[in-house]
């Protein structure tokens, strides 16, 4: 056997699965594949200069590589379970929790510490979602900003990287079950520069892995389910209008059920003072963004996604498929991403570069201004124009002219893989974890995920 344990994805999911594992059993053998980058190398050519959009790298310097998707993110890691994942049904809400305070104790001893844990517990603004049909779901929040969680990535790598081996641009192929004498199965993981066996297999290749998991779940026949995609617009508006819920919340998880529908819209990744940016999944380029803690890297606009959920069951089961198309139509259109003014989008107007630049709302991220109905279904945008009314009760000037919606944000959720209360597959010793198990999707259920893989293993080696 090559390796004890093999862990497939150095996001989250997989770098909290390796600490754990080396950190409690120095002589596990762990290796690491990974189909990006080392952290060091990872780059995004968009300069705004000479590389002013997506030109579709082979490996997407912002998806993967050395501290996976979440790498040049936000750093938000929200402690809840009221969303992010459901890791909860699986390990149940208490352990779930402690998990994600543990990893919040790791990245405070690795360079987070000084950072602000922000909460939602007795806040005032409750009521005042309530008084206008919107609902504050319930969370602490920990924001690391870009550049501190990114400090947190570096120091896990340093002590990791002599602790287990890391294979970097080194996707695998495929996995291979073998038996042994005794019957118990093991594992052949393929790359394109050899294969390796290891007797317990962890896969957590997030959301840019989701087309290889469909594939490797066949492969395997390890039974899977579809998923909900997340269709809707990233919005961006001065930071002023939303620094009374920023200041005290960082980041407000706001739902609203829409009145003509009555569909549920959600707010999503708030960035105070942030900057909006591209996101490449498997060539298709949607929206995306991100803040620093850094007060000098801060802009002056504040900005949040809007998603409306959609998932297909019979006889069309394709959730992601849908999103995908939608977002290559904006592509297709746009070049890349569009943005609209909402005074634009009401009129029913394209926004074209004179509007754009003589909009009061200066966009953080070059993008073609266009027409958004043009590219969103319709029941989907009468949604996200409800809830942006809605958002203008509790913070007004939400609903301005000049406020600028950028589409599409998608978010794919992977299917869901069949997995027990151990997150293991029908095969002994094969874990999924993460984004791309479907189980997780944010920072801190996924981390939390690979520590509570890396927890289960050790029991067996103790
Ligand atoms: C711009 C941006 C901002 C975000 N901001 C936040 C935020 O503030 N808070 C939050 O909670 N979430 C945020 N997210 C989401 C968050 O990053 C993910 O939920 C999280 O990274 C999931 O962790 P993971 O380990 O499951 O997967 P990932 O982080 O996606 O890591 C999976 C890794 O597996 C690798 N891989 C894929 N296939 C293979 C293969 N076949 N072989 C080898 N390696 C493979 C990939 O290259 C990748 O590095 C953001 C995402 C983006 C893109």
């Amino acid at each position: 056997m090559d390796y004890d344990v093999i862990i497939i994805g150095a996001g989250p999911g997989g770098i909290y699965a390796a600490y754990e594992l080396t950190r409690n059993n120095s002589s596990l053998r762990v290796g690491v594949f990974e189909s990006g980058h080392e952290l060091s190398k990872r780059k995004c050519p968009i300069d705004g200069v000479k590389v002013k959009s997506c030109i579709g790298c082979k490996s997407c310097s912002i998806m993967s590589g050395f501290g996976g998707a979440g790498a040049f993110s936000d750093g938000k890691y929200n402690i809840t379970n009221d969303f992010g994942g459901t890791l909860f049904e699986y390990i149940g809400k208490e352990e779930a929790l402690r998990l994600m305070h543990y990893v919040d104790d790791i990245n405070m001893a690795n360079g987070g510490a000084g950072t602000k844990l922000y909460t939602t517990a007795n806040t005032r603004f409750k009521t005042i979602c309530s008084q206008n049909k919107l609902q504050l779901l319930d969370a602490s929040v920990r924001h690391l900003g870009t550049d501190k969680n990114y400090v947190v990535l570096e120091n896990l790598y340093s002590q990791l990287k002599d602790k287990a081996d890391f294979f970097f641009d080194t996707p695998v192929r495929h996995i291979e079950i073998l038996q042994g004498d005794d019957g118990t199965e093991y594992y052949k993981v393929i790359t394109d520069d050899g294969e390796y066996t290891c007797s317990r297999c962890i896969v957590s290749v997030g959301r840019s892995g989701s087309k290889w998991m469909e594939q490797i779940c066949k492969e395997l026949q390890i039974p899977t389910e579809s998923n909900r995609v997340d269709i809707g617009v990233r919005v961006e508006l001065p930071a002023e209008l939303f620094a009374h819920l920023t200041d005290e919340l960082y980041e407000s998880k706001i739902v609203y059920r829409t009145e003509t529908f009555e569909d549920k819209v959600r707010t999503f990744c708030m960035n105070p003072r942030g900057s909006v940016v591209n996101e490449n999944t498997n060539g298709i380029v949607t929206v995306n963004g991100h803040s620093y803690e850094d007060p000098e890297r801060q802009t002056g606009n504040t900005n949040f996604a809007l998603l409306v959920s959609k998932h297909f069951s019979v006889p069309f089961k394709d959730s992601n498929g849908y999103g995908e198309s939608i977002a290559r139509l904006s592509n297709m259109l746009g070049g890349g991403v569009i943005v609209q003014r909402f005074g634009d989008l009401i009129r029913g107007r394209r926004t074209n570069h004179k509007r754009l630049s003589d909009s009061f709302v200066i966009p953080t991220l070059k993008a073609e201004p266009g027409d958004l109905s043009l590219v969103l279904p319709k029941r989907i945008l009468d949604d996200i124009i409800e809830m942006i009314y809605a958002l203008d009760k509790i913070a007004p000037g939400t609903a301005n002219d000049d406020t600028l919606l950028y589409g599409v944000e998608v978010k794919f959720y992977n299917m869901e893989v069949k997995l027990d209360e151990h997150l293991e597959t029908e095969h002994k010793g094969l874990y999924m974890i993460g984004d791309g198990s479907g189980v997780t999707h944010s920072l801190s259920h996924a981390s939390a995920s690979g520590v509570f893989v890396a927890r289960e293993i050790l029991g067996q080696y103790a």
